[in-house]
This record gives C-alpha cells, structure tokens and sequence, in this order.
C-alpha cells in the first residue's frame, strides 16, 4: 500500500473515510464558537436545534460518535439490570465493545434476523420477559435501519414498534444511516411519479418526509454525521426534552462533553444541507460496483439497497478472501472483508473508482 498515493486509492472499506470538502472545512472555519457544555455554543445549538426539528422530536444531542450516542440512548432508557431487545448484528449489541453492558450493567436480549434484516415479531414478544425476579426487566427494543445497508420495510417498523409500545418497552432507532434509507424510500416515491429521471437526487421535501415517517416510529434516534454525510466527526441522539437531558448527564460521564464542538457541529450542519440528497449517487455507484462483480462464479453479489455492497466468496474461493483482499490492496483498492466482502461507496469515490476495483476483482479470479 505504500507505493499507492491517497490521491489514486479507491478506498471503499467505509463510507466514515471521507475528507471534509472545501466547502464543509470553509464552514467549520467560519462557525461561531461556544463553550457546549456551558450550552453556549451556536453552532452545535443550531445543529441540534435543526436535526431535532427535521425529524419531529423536542430536543437534540451532539456526541462525538454513533457508539456514544447509542450508549447514551441506551442507558437513558434502562437502567441497572434492565435489558434491551436487539438483532444479532446490530451495532449497538455486537460492534460497540459490550459498552451497554460494561458501562450500565445493561443486559442486552439478542435475536437472530431474518433475510431481510427484520426480527421476527413473534421472536420479539417471546422474548419480552413476564413481571418476575427471575428475569431482567425488558425495557427498550432497538432496531438499526439501513442495517448493513438494507433498509428495513416501513411497515416493519410501524409495526415492530408499534409491538413495543404495547407491551412498555422504549423505542430506540440506530439510525446512523437513516438518511441512506430516507434517500431510498423517497426514490421509490419518485418513481411512483411520471417526471421521475432514474439518476436524478430525490427532492429534498421527500426525503426529510421520510426520515422523519420513520424516525417517529421511535422514542429516540440517533444518526451519523460521520458515515456518507461526509463530516469528520459527530453524531446526535434525538428525543424527548427529558431524556435527552438524562442523556446529557450520561454523556459527560463518558467524556463525550466537548466544549468548543461548533467547529465539528459546523461541518454537521453543512452535511445536513448540501449532502442529504446526494446520498442517491453513493447509491448509484453501488449499484455500478455490483454490476461490475456480476457474472463473477466465484462471487455471490447481494444486489445492494443503498450505498453498500456486499459479496460472499463462494465453493473453494472462500479461502481466499484474504488473498483477494491483499491484491486489492496492492492495486490501490481497500476493501473489509471479516464476514462477507465489504465494499461501501461515499463522497470520495467516483465511477472511475468503482471500475476500478471491480476490474482489480475481476482480473484476481482470472489469473
Ligand atoms: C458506524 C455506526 C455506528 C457507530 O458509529 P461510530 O461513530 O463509529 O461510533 C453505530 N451504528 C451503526 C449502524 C453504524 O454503522
């Protein structure tokens, strides 16, 4: 990889590796400046304010990262022997180091999802447990949408949620990718329309319509500003005036109280406005990406949903991920590969990019 120059990699392992743009790093050098923990920064204000706003909850919280954020929903909601209902593969279960239970002796209930990324429902009321010392309180079901990029059906989530609310339990959304999902959704709605043009950005009104349609099926929702909305650092936790307070003490706990975090909340604000829509073109470059790898036999390619795509190495080829990964690697191409091939498409790839990693997989199987 040494020999490769940041300029000419085509770097696809995640869409967090996105350099702030001329545009955002001029925004946050301009932002007004506070003391956040005081409360007195403008710009992290405005950015809660705003998010808080687009997505029909009272107040906002601007944490350093989508763990945090999803710690801070999660210990706000349950406390000391309390457990959440959550898919296997959710990050707020299996990617954030156990931090639920570490930091809150919060119990985690996890279930195995379906094809599609959903948790049965009877798996779900199975496993809220009855009023007895034996068993930890069941308190909160967190979902995750996109989860590994597949957006979870609305009226899953309508009615997953819905389920919840009857039986007590909390709703809390991982929505680091919400507006991946939101982008996709109001694609389909596009499509229902006679001027709808296939590559065109969904208009801006349906995609906040969508974000926030799905956004209410929830007590709270955190998102990524740091995934494919392109800014360095930051997420928000979004819900009612009280638990966001709750979730503000938690927050200091953790160390998460940053103080002049405009600058970071400035590069937010600017996602939030100008790089919203254009998650539609991620998402066509993943769709170019897995056209490029079909007809590869030793790739199952799962048709992607939004901005990532994943391949599964198939019959003796399983082997050689790691091969494969290094090849790439060598030409310029990074990739993950720990379950499945992991390509995910942002800000700072481009068609020619895409064309060439799929030409680098393609030529490894031929050799
Ligand atoms: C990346 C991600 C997070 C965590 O974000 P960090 O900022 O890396 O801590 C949480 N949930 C999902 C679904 C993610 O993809």
């Amino acid at each position: 990889m040494a020999d490769i120059s940041t300029q000419s990699r085509v770097d696809l392992r995640s869409d967090t590796v996105t350099r702030p743009t001329d545009a955002m790093r001029a925004a946050m050098f301009a932002a007004p400046l506070g003391d956040d923990v005081f409360g007195d920064d403008p710009s992290v204000n405005a950015l809660q304010e705003k998010l808080a706003a687009l997505l029909g909850f009272e107040a906002a919280l601007f944490v350093p990262s989508g763990t945090q954020s999803n710690l801070c929903a999660v210990l706000s909601h349950c406390q000391r022997g309390d457990e959440y209902i959550v898919g296997q593969m959710a990050h707020c279960y299996r990617w954030e180091g156990g931090g639920a239970a570490v930091f809150g002796s919060v119990q985690p209930q996890p279930l195995a999802h379906q094809a599609d990324g959903t948790l049965l429902l009877a798996d779900i009321e199975a496993a809220i447990k009855p009023d007895d010392p034996h068993f930890a309180r069941t308190r909160l079901l967190a979902l995750e949408n996109t989860l590994g990029g597949r957006v979870i059906p609305f009226d899953y989530l309508h009615e997953a949620t819905q389920l919840a609310a009857r039986h007590g339990l909390a709703r809390h959304l991982d929505g680091a990718r919400l507006f991946n999902a939101a982008v996709a959704q109001a694609a389909q709605v596009a499509a229902g329309r006679p001027e709808a043009h296939p590559d065109a950005h969904p208009k801006r009104v349906d995609v906040v319509s969508e974000a926030r349609r799905i956004a209410q099926c929830f007590d709270t929702v955190s998102v990524c500003f740091s995934k494919g909305l392109g800014a360095p650092v930051g997420s928000a936790l979004c819900g009612s005036r009280e638990l966001i307070e709750r979730a503000r003490r938690i927050r200091k706990k953790a160390g998460g109280g940053m103080r002049q975090a405009g600058l970071l909340a400035a590069g937010a604000l600017h996602a939030l406005d100008h790089h919203v829509e254009r998650l539609a073109d991620d998402h066509a470059l993943a769709h170019r990406l897995a056209k490029g790898l079909a007809g590869i036999a030793q790739l199952a390619v799962e048709p992607p949903q939004t901005n990532i795509v994943f391949a599964d190495l198939v019959g003796p080829a399983r082997e050689r991920s790691d091969a494969l990964l290094a090849h790439l690697a060598a030409r310029g191409v990074l990739a993950t590969g720990l379950y499945s091939l992991r390509f995910v498409t942002h800000l700072d790839v481009d068609a020619a990019g895409v064309d060439r990693a799929a030409a680098a997989v393609r030529e490894f199987f031929e050799a």
